[in-house]
């Protein structure tokens, strides 16, 4: 079955998830508080929105409650970030992911509810150094 999908920033990494989950036959809305962002995002989400995530009222009016996963991708405004998992959380999605830009953040959004927390760079880099080290191994 479909599930529906929000974005909610659309950096490099929000950005990729979006486009992603398009690619994988997905819907998803795409939420950025910047205009220019979510103009590239319009001809690629299934919907894009100019909103701040931050605001509550904007968060009801956009129906998020009903999505059944929220991506909460905003990086550098660790404060947007919080109020905005905690208040996706609050209305109900049951399944909130939040990337964390350090390792305070990303205890935060664990203590607020977000259902996965993740870490771009620092998964990233753990993936590689295993597959490099697994590469060595194979070398050998
Ligand atoms: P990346 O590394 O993925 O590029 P980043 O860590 O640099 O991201 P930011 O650029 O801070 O993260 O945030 C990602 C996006 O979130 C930006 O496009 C920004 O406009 C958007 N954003 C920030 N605050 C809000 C908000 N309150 N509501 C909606 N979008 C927001």
């Amino acid at each position: 079955m479909k599930k529906s999908f929000a974005v909610i920033g659309l950096g490099r990494f929000g950005g990729s998830v979006t486009r992603n989950l398009i690619e994988s036959g997905q819907e998803v809305l795409a939420i950025d508080s910047t205009e220019e962002r979510v103009n590239e995002y319009m001809n690629i989400a299934t919907h894009a929105v100019v909103a701040n995530a931050q605001d509550e009222n904007t968060l009801r009016s956009l129906g998020i409650r009903n999505f059944d996963t929220v991506v909460v991708a905003i990086g550098e405004d660790i404060q947007a970030s919080i109020l905005t998992t905690l208040m996706v959380k609050e209305m109900g999605v049951a399944n909130v992911w939040a990337k964390a830009q350090n390792d305070y953040h990303a205890r935060v959004l664990e203590k607020i509810g977000a259902d996965r927390v993740v870490h771009p760079e620092r998964d990233m880099g753990k993936r590689i150094a295993h597959r490099l080290v697994a590469r060595n191994l194979l070398d050998y």
